[in-house]
């Protein structure tokens, strides 16, 4: 018979012998897989009680930061927005008004800051446009969900925990053991 490429090879079919129909070898081969791999390491962690370390630069969630006052940092500049090549974050500034010095630490603030994270590369560029230290990419990653709206991230998803109310959320989001 003629080939394209005669790379065709005819194959021989010799009558099966009984211990090859009886799939004996083949099954001893895959038990003695099986049993090689019981005192190996396992590569598999109990996750969630268990956490793989990340790695140095391993880039996750973003937080609102706040100074050690309490007081949001955020002074709505727009620098990190300008920065972000996906085009992710949103946000609307606002005058801060006398009695709200406690609350916010610029005389401007950002009323609204959003973060599509179904945008978002997770590139960085806006923890390093920020001359406040205002946003900063933390460690944890974005859970599942069911529907796009729900990876809008307000505010309220963002903003670091108080450390005059929260100390210990404030010390577990900044990493401070
Ligand atoms: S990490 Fe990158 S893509 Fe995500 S919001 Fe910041 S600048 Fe935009
Ligand atoms: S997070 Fe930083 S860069 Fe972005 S608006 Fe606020 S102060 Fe400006």
């Amino acid at each position: 018979m003629q080939t394209l490429t005669n790379r065709a090879k005819l194959v021989e079919r010799k009558p099966l012998s009984f211990i090859e129909k009886a799939y004996l070898w083949n099954i001893l081969k895959g038990l003695i897989i099986t049993f090689s791999h019981i005192f190996k390491k396992k590569p598999t962690i109990q996750y969630p009680e268990v956490k793989r370390p990340f790695s140095p630069v391993f880039r996750g969630l973003h937080v609102l930061n706040r100074d050690e006052e309490g007081r949001e940092r955020c002074t709505a500049c727009g620098l990190c927005a300008v920065a972000c090549p996906a085009e992710a974050i949103t946000m609307e500034a606002a005058e801060r008004l006398p009695g709200e010095e406690h609350l916010y630490r610029e005389e401007k603030y950002a009323a609204r800051y959003e973060i599509n994270m179904l945008r978002c590369i997770f590139c960085g560029l806006c923890e390093e446009a920020c001359p406040k230290d205002a946003v900063y990419l933390s460690e944890t990653f974005a859970g599942a969900n069911f529907n796009r709206e729900s990876f809008v991230f307000g505010k309220e998803n963002l903003l670091i925990p108080n450390p005059k109310t929260d100390p210990e959320g404030y010390a577990k989001a900044k990493g401070i053991n």
